[in-house]
């Protein structure tokens, strides 16, 4: 069987890199971001078609792969005005947002796009740049077995683990409750480390404890030295952006009406942050701002 066209929309920080590896496994990619500056992203390759527009980009293509900041965007390029991309897809179209979207509404989108007759499944990543540049990305999959099976092999160019982890909707989910669980570590762990120092330890020395005893996490094994102590707060994903997963877990804990007491703290810290960081801060900046006293 050919390989599928693919239209990839959103080629940010992570989507730029997923989608050349998309190229290099040999699909055809039709690429487009509102921000024009990043088509030479994309990589003018044999099997790349920088397009315009959403809907330029959409044309003709199998499976439409979403790369975008969040559920409000998703929402207005499939369903917003005379360019809605859910009137624009072919019949038997497979969308595949890998956004760190709002699961209830990807739950909603599954069911309005099975009236159109156009499949929906949700796989939102975990890994950050480095691992999207590997394409050895974590990716947690919520959908109908059918439309996942015909992503598969599509979505093994770009990650390493594959879970599928429900109907739709549910990979959102835990990709939510993954991040308030690393923001939740990584906030623990900026507090820990101020506090270490302003008694005089070594935050490098902490560290090295942290990571050889049961205080190891993902903060202290990946980001603390290459981006916190160093001050250079550059892993490449936004403190905006965990803060917007925070609120979409801890809404999401209320919808579900299970405990939200501790997320709903760890979502205030991160809300401060990011209002007093201000915009373009990554999320390592935490320890900056955790610092500031
Ligand atoms: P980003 O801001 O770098 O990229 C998003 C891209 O979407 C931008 O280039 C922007 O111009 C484009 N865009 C926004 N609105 C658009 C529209 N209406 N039409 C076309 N393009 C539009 O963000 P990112 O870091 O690449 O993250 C993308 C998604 O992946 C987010 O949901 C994020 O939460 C998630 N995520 C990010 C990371 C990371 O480490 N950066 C890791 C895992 C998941």
């Amino acid at each position: 069987m050919s390989q599928p066209t693919i239209a990839f929309i959103g080629l940010g920080q992570m989507g730029a890199p997923m989608a050349r590896n998309l190229l290099n496994s040999g699909y055809a990619v039709r690429g487009h971001d509102r921000d024009t500056s990043v088509a030479d992203r994309l990589v003018i390759s044999a099997g790349s078609i920088w397009c315009r527009s959403a809907e330029e980009a959409v044309q003709g293509a199998d499976q439409v792969i979403l790369m975008l900041p969040d559920s409000s965007i998703v929402d207005g390029l499939l369903w917003q005005g005379d360019a809605a991309l859910s009137a624009k897809l072919k019949t038997g179209a497979l969308i595949i947002d890998m956004s760190s979207s709002d699961p209830m509404r990807s739950r909603e989108n599954a069911r309005k796009l099975e009236a159109l007759e156009i499949d929906f499944i949700d796989a939102p990543v975990s890994g950050g740049v480095k691992k999207a540049e590997a394409g050895t990305l974590a990716i947690m999959i919520g959908g109908e077995a059918a439309p996942v099976e015909r992503a598969r092999p599509v979505l093994e160019a770009m990650g390493k683990t594959l879970t599928h982890v429900g109907e739709a909707g549910a990979g959102h989910a835990v990709k939510a409750l993954n991040n308030y669980v690393s923001a939740a570590g990584l906030l623990a762990v900026c507090e820990a480390l101020a506090a270490a120092e302003k008694f005089g330890i070594d935050p490098h020395l902490v560290n090295q404890v942290f990571n050889a005893s049961t205080g190891r996490n993902n903060t202290t094994e990946n980001k603390v030295e290459n981006f916190m102590l160093n001050e250079a707060f550059n892993s490449g994903f936004s403190l905006a952006l965990m803060k917007k997963d925070l609120e979409t877990a801890n809404r999401f804990i209320g919808q579900v009406e299970s405990v939200a007491e501790f997320s709903s703290e760890c979502l205030r810290i991160w809300q401060d942050a990011d209002h007093g960081l201000g915009k373009g801060a990554d999320h390592t900046a935490m320890y900056r701002f955790i610092n500031r006293h």
